[in-house]
């Protein structure tokens, strides 16, 4: 059934970094997409009139909004309003309930500081403002799996669960979506697709930028919170999860949960951490600060299919490179003469291109019988036109479609895999910038053949 449209957008937090870089220009492109036909209300606490907020979104397009349609950007910032006030103060509220001029599904989109999610749900309850809306939330949800339950609490006393949509921009990537329709719209890969046929799985997340000025947020996270716990596991998620009983919501929501509920929680000798050497030097990070800036960890899905399978994950700022990138190494054929150690595989890389490659060995030409590697690779070029997440993503929670939402459960399932390792679990390596992150972690990996480093 086709749930009616949101007729009006909030959203807290216009003013921050987040609307700068991301938000603008998602509603940019809704607009030039005809998807944006609404009332949008920017809410934060700098004293801007509509005039410079307006100035400020078209600041914001000039950098990260591409090439612009001057018909398009004057449409979206004709749309614009602006409510200046104080998220602790009731009056904020009320100022938002007459802007919203009678608007009966608005959606409320809170991409600011997480400490202020609570304040501003009792607010919009309070003030009537979340009667028939949606919320959309910005990760990061909750600091553990304790704080996430009690932020699930707080949601639920004044939004349904259905009308609750948490960010985690992973699912709104094309290169992800992909991930699920390469593996149900393929006959050919579910026979092999198991713990008979893949000896293991790796996902590489790597950045070669450090924090960029960002130090005191992520002193806060570490990588494990900032990527595994979430980013991470949705594409374990997608990787491991059962075929979904049709292409409902719901249904595919349901088989995510159940991969994460049948992942081990991780112990502290399946984790590796690292810092870069220089983050204490960065502003905002204490100088004796133990937050890793890399994590690397060796996990297990306790289900029929993957019995015994290792997946592993690594995600480190400062490597040699930035890409995500996943390795399906396949169980090496019985005739070892055909091949040495190597194995077929099947990658995927999911930034910064789109590649889909399958490794297989062909005989090399010449006198003898030997093998070499090679492989089939797509690689899709961006034309232009794809969705950034952001765009998919608030277009869908206007739109009242949750499937690409963590659901309550999947987040707190997500929470009790890593809770175990969060802090100072284990010690943190040193590793030089440039590399990939400590020597420590070649251990995790020893008896598959050691880590996968994405070709460049
Ligand atoms: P910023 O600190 O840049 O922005 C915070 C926003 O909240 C500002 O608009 C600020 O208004 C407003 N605000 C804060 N306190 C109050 C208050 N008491 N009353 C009214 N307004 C207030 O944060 P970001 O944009 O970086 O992040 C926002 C959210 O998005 C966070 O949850 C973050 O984790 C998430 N996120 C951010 C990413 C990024 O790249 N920045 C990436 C992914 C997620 P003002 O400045 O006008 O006072």
């Amino acid at each position: 059934m086709t749930e009616p449209c949101s007729d009006a957008f909030v959203f807290f937090g216009a003013s921050g970094d987040l609307a700068f870089k991301k938000i603008f220009p998602a509603l940019y492109a809704m607009t030039r997409r005809g998807h944006l036909d609404m009332p949008v209300i920017g809410v934060a606490n700098s004293p801007l009139t509509v005039e410079q907020f307006r100035a400020r979104a078209r600041d914001s397009l000039n950098q990260h909004g591409g090439k612009l349609e001057e018909a398009v950007v004057g449409q979206l910032l004709e749309r614009l309003r602006y409510v200046r006030g104080d998220y602790t103060d009731a009056a904020t509220y009320d100022t938002i309930k007459r802007e919203l001029q009678g608007a009966c599904r608005p959606t409320h989109y809170l991409a600011i500081p997480p400490s202020l999610f609570g304040i501003v749900v009792d607010g919009l309850g309070r003030s009537r403002c979340a009667d028939g809306a949606r919320l959309v939330v910005e990760k990061p949800f909750g600091r553990d799996l304790q704080s996430a339950r009690e932020l699930n609490r707080t949601l639920h006393g004044v939004f349904d669960e259905k009308a609750i949509f948490r960010i985690d921009h992973y699912l709104g990537k094309e290169s992800v979506q992909n991930l699920f329709m390469f593996r149900f719209a393929n006959t050919f890969l579910e026979p092999i697709w198991n713990a008979h046929y893949i000896e293991s799985v790796q996902i590489t997340m790597a950045e070669s930028f450090g924090v960029e000025g960002r130090g005191k947020f992520y002193e806060e996270a570490g990588a494990i919170r900032d990527v595994i716990q979430n980013h991470m596991m949705q594409v374990v998620g997608f990787l491991a999860m059962e075929p979904p009983v049709g292409t409902r919501a719901e249904a595919i929501r349901d088989e995510q949960v159940k991969v994460f509920r049948a992942i081990r929680p991780l112990s502290p000798e399946s984790l590796v951490r690292g810092q870069f050497v220089g983050y204490r030097d960065e502003p905002g990070v204490a100088s004796d600060s133990t937050v890793e800036t890399y994590a690397a960890v060796r996990l297990y899905v306790d289900s029929w299919r993957w019995d015994g399978v290792p997946f592993f994950i690594r995600a480190g700022k400062c490597m040699p490179m930035s890409t995500t990138e996943v390795l399906v190494s396949l169980k090496r054929p019985p005739l070892r003469r055909m091949g040495p150690e190597e194995t077929n595989h099947l990658r995927f890389r999911l930034s910064p291109d789109v590649t889909i490659a399958l490794g297989a060995r062909i005989k090399k030409t010449g006198e003898h019988m030997v093998s070499e590697p090679t492989e089939l690779k797509v690689v899709h070029q961006a034309d232009g036109e794809e969705m950034d997440a952001y765009e998919r993503l608030l277009g869908d929670a206007m739109e009242g479609d949750p499937t690409l939402f963590s659901r309550q459960d999947g987040v707190e399932a997500a929470w009790a895999i890593v809770d175990p390792i969060l802090g100072n679990a284990t010690p943190v390596h040193d590793y030089d910038p440039g590399t990939w992150g400590p020597p420590d972690a070649a251990r995790l990996t020893a008896d598959v053949g050691g880590w996968h480093v994405p070709p460049t």
